[in-house]
């Protein structure tokens, strides 16, 4: 009889403890990823874009060992369980998933095969820690990140590394749906020209060991600036569909330290980000109304704005603050935007915009390629305020002198707003300031080529300053 290994957001072969498991039973590996929408919230666009490319990948690798992916779509339990009944199967292995959804989905189908007969084994292999495990002196689930990340790293334990089975024997009869029937890349039109990934483990291995050597050297202080080539992994949609576990991140860095190649404050910022996909992923699994609602409830009173031609404006980089539209270009274009840059598209449409956030949360889960259910809800509410260890909503970002400060030679705002290349340094960040005869120089009719500013920044300010108060009293 064979087992089923159901793959989910785990597709990798190295450092996978339910492939481990499984192929120690001894017996013939059904690996079968299932497409099913129905237990999580539907893929976003940019993400079912780099699924396509991963599941390709995991397919040619587990083939290099004399196995095959099997595809199959529809509801997840009633697709395990035809599976069961062609094959004989009688325990599935998977690595669980910590969404609040996803984790509740995943006990109703262990339910439903159990009656079935059929053992579901979960494991981890997603998080240093299961959401739960960490947990503060009184039994309570952390709120604030520094503790946490303290508590974290004293309680996680490093598997070790493995890589997974030379040989996995799969039976040939069993039926697989076509990848490309699925049409998870996007035909008409094709937006994705400008990605420029390698889905898969070879790719998110390849990712590691340019940055180890280079990056992370400076990654302290290089990684806040978005022109900086290298300064960041981007290893965001790696880690997020499980293509390389973190500790082998961690390893790879703590390592680096050990060897004098890195100092050991590199290393640890570096972890210590890592440590923000776990927190947010603890927080979601502890806080599940998080996802749409405040962290701090006041702030679901926030008087938001409906206002759609900002919106259309912000998310096609058309606001008038070039290092906002420089960000959402970005996005627009490659599927993914620098952290830094991150921060002020959110904190532009939040405050001077005074638009929901979870408006930007949604923009952000169809076009991100590392779109993360629980780093993006953490993130957006970090940025409103609203979030449980957040930044103070009066902390608003000023577009202009983030851009000045972050892109000081403007390589970022040039590279993703062409229109602005010729404008000199002083006006880059803020074209509406430059003398006419400047502006007609650098070849741009303010309105024509570029946007004015859809927001005056001390308004925006004051706007959103305004409507603090009336959710908090502060101000
Ligand atoms: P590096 O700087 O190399 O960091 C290493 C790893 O640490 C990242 O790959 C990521 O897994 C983790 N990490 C770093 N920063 C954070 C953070 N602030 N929160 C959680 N994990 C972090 N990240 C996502 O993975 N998915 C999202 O949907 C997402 N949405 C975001 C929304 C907003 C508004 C903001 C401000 C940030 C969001 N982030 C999200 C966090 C962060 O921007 C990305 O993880 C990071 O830019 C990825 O690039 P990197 O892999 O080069 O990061």
């Amino acid at each position: 009889k064979p087992v089923i290994l159901w793959f989910r957001r785990d597709l990798r072969l190295h450092d996978n403890p339910a492939l481990n498991h499984a192929a120690e039973t001894g017996r013939p590996i059904l690996p079968v990823y299932i497409l099913d929408e129905h237990g999580e919230r539907p893929m976003g666009a940019a993400s079912r874009w780099w699924l396509d490319k991963s599941l390709r990948a995991l397919d040619a690798a587990l083939q290099e060992r004399g196995s095959r992916l099997i595809l199959r779509k529809g509801n997840a339990p009633t697709q395990l369980q035809a599976l069961i009944a062609e094959t004989g199967a009688d325990v599935v292995f998977m690595n669980r998933l910590f969404e609040p959804e996803t984790f509740e989905y995943d006990a109703e189908i262990a339910h439903t095969l159990k009656a079935d007969g059929v053992e579901c084994r979960g494991f981890n292999g997603a998080l240093l820690c299961r959401p739960g495990e960490v947990l503060n002196g009184s039994g309570q689930p952390y709120k604030v990140f520094t503790p946490f990340l303290r508590a974290l790293l004293a309680t996680a334990e490093a598997p070790a590394h493995t890589t997974g089975p030379r040989q996995i024997q799969t039976p040939k009869t069993v039926q697989s749906h076509d990848l490309d029937s699925w049409k998870l890349h996007p035909r008409r039109p094709d937006w994705s020209k400008g990605f420029d990934w390698t889905p898969g483990e070879d790719g998110a291995s390849q990712a590691l060991s340019r940055f180890i050597p280079s990056g992370l050297k400076t990654y302290a202080k290089d990684r806040d600036f978005p022109d900086r080539q290298g300064a960041n992994s981007r290893l965001s949609p790696h880690l997020h569909w499980g293509e390389i576990s973190p500790w082998r991140a961690i390893d790879r860095a703590r390592q680096a330290a050990k060897d004098g190649k890195v100092s050991s404050a590199e290393s640890d910022k570096f972890i210590a980000e890592i440590g923000w996909r776990e927190f947010s992923a603890h927080l979601l699994h502890h806080f599940p109304y998080i996802a749409e609602r405040a962290f701090r409830p006041e702030y679901d009173a926030m008087p938001w704005r409906k206002d759609d031609a900002s919106l259309k404006a912000w998310r096609q980089g058309r606001t008038g603050y070039p290092l906002v539209d420089a960000g959402m270009r970005q996005l627009w274009t490659t599927g993914w935007m620098h952290n830094r840059v991150r921060m002020v598209v959110a904190s532009f449409l939040i405050k001077h915009l005074l638009i929901d956030w979870r408006e930007g949360e949604a923009w952000f889960w169809d076009t991100l390629v590392d779109a993360d259910r629980a780093s993006n809800v953490q993130n957006w509410q970090w940025v409103a305020g609203s979030g449980a260890d957040a930044s103070p909503f009066f902390r608003i970002f000023n577009p202009i002198t983030q851009g000045e400060k972050f892109d000081p030679d403007g390589g970022y705002v040039r590279r993703w707003v062409p229109e602005l290349r010729h404008l000199p340094d002083r006006w880059l960040q803020s074209p509406w300031t430059a003398p006419a005869e400047v502006l007609r120089d650098a070849g741009i009719v303010l309105g024509r080529d570029y946007p004015k500013p859809i927001v005056e920044h001390e308004k925006g300010r004051a706007r959103a300053l305004a409507a603090l108060k009336t959710v908090s009293g502060r101000g």
